[in-house]
């Protein structure tokens, strides 16, 4: 008998006949004989509303009551989909994320996972049910209930299979698997059979949203072997996995676009210790994830001054402008300037490691598709840039074409 974890996006929970092909799917696997537990998402679209109802209320609104609003979707569709199951006489209970033992610190909006105690989880499998486990939350040792971070229902599925020891761990969303860009952006992009956890950590992390970056990084750091696959057909999907040698051989494995990113730039900032420290510090107190951070030589007489630039998610930027805003009486800075339409576009391969030409490539690539670049970062095995939101479909179009055909 094994242990399945399968987890289902919004998508495919997105309305009652989708939630009706999960709990088919789930007891199909149930009549081999293997114990399954299930993850699901809010369904689709319900978080964003939830968000933005709050937002209409009031643009930066309490964390702890987001959490406890946000919680709410995913819990839906636990009891719907037992409710499925039951229709088809198959034994199901569902879970919170508390239910199932999951304990986060108190991060509102992006906890981090603590540990995983899942004995009720365990015991109800035992008992000949399918658990439903609500993805995307948890709770503090306190008691208190807090969200994964977007994306988050890929974490809890990841982490319970890692807590539950799971033999599979199955990612059921509405494509095929991970392809080499998004095949709704890129028409010809094909699916990868495989791929290793540091090429999906950095496609995820640098905006291909079919995997939450944090779920691969804890997958990866746990070593979950998992596929990534469609709830609406039979076919394999793509297994992320350790690295092989075979692996190497490819260049750029994949493109990705983030158009969910902004831009903050500090002008006229005095270029003298101390300063990049108080800014970042104050952000990271904030929690705003930053990104990419480009810093200029000095420039003006009298007091040199620099211009100091970093990216952030959206949803973070009027958090990081109001750190920023606060700190202009002691930093003195002359000017806060930023702009939200902006996209980042990366490629992303272990083979870049023993590739050279491959930056030279990209930028002419770009160069030929007259796309101004604004701020380039690099790793061992990605290159990304910044540019213009409007030419960022164009860009990973030509992009796509030029390194993988
Ligand atoms: P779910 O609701 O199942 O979690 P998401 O919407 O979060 O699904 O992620 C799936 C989406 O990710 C796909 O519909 C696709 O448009 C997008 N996507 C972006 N980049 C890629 C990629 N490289 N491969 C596959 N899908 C991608
Ligand atoms: N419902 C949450 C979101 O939309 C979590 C998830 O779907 O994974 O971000
Ligand atoms: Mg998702």
């Amino acid at each position: 008998m094994a242990l399945i974890v399968q987890k289902f996006g919004g998508t495919s929970v997105g309305n009652p006949d989708r939630i009706k092909n999960v709990a088919k799917r789930v007891a199909d696997y149930r009549k081999r004989g293997d114990q399954i537990v299930v993850i699901v998402s809010a369904m689709s679209g319900v978080t964003d509303n939830l968000i933005k109802l709050a937002k209409e209320i009031m643009p930066l609104p309490s964390e702890r009551e987001m959490d406890m609003l946000l919680a709410t979707g995913e819990q839906q569709t636990i009891a719907l989909t037992a409710i499925a199951l039951h229709a088809l006489n198959v034994p199901a209970v569902s879970m919170t994320g508390a239910q199932a033992g999951i304990v986060t610190d108190g991060v509102h909006t992006k906890a981090k996972i603590h540990n995983i105690t899942p004995k009720e989880v365990h015991k109800k499998l035992d008992e000949g049910n399918v658990v439903i486990v609500a993805g995307f939350q948890g709770e503090t040792a306190s008691g208190q209930i807090t969200t994964l971070g977007r994306g988050g229902s890929d974490l809890t599925a990841i982490a319970l299979a890692a807590a539950l020891k799971a033999d599979l761990c199955q990612i059921y969303t509405d494509v095929d698997g991970v392809y080499t860009a998004d095949p709704r952006l890129v028409p010809n992009a094909t699916k990868l059979s495989e791929i290793s956890y540091d090429e999906m950590l950095e496609l995820a992390s640098l905006g291909a949203k079919v995997m939450q970056s944090r779920s691969v990084e804890f997958a990866k750091k746990f070593g979950v072997v998992f596929e990534v696959r469609s709830s609406l057909n039979e076919n394999p999907g793509t297994i992320v996995k350790e690295e092989t040698k075979s692996m190497e051989g490819v260049v750029v494995r994949g493109v990705a676009l983030d158009k969910n990113q902004a831009k903050v730039t500090l002008v006229g900032v005095p270029d003298k210790p101390g300063v990049a420290a108080k800014i970042f510090k104050a952000l990271g107190d904030a929690t705003v994830n930053v990104d990419m951070i480009v810093q200029n030589i000095s420039h003006g007489s009298g007091v040199p001054a620099t211009d100091l630039t970093f990216t952030t998610d959206k949803p973070d930027l009027l958090k990081a402008q109001k750190v920023i805003e606060g700190l202009k009486k002691e930093i003195a800075y002359k000017d806060l300037i930023v702009a939200e339409k902006i996209g980042k576009l990366s490629i992303v391969g272990v083979g870049m490691k023993s590739h050279t030409g491959v930056a030279g490539k990209l930028f002419e690539t770009l160069a030929q598709a007259g796309v101004n670049i604004d701020m380039i970062s690099t790793s061992e095995i990605k290159i990304s840039v910044v540019i213009d939101l409007a030419k960022g479909e164009g860009a990973v179009k030509a992009v796509h074409a030029a390194f993988i055909g």
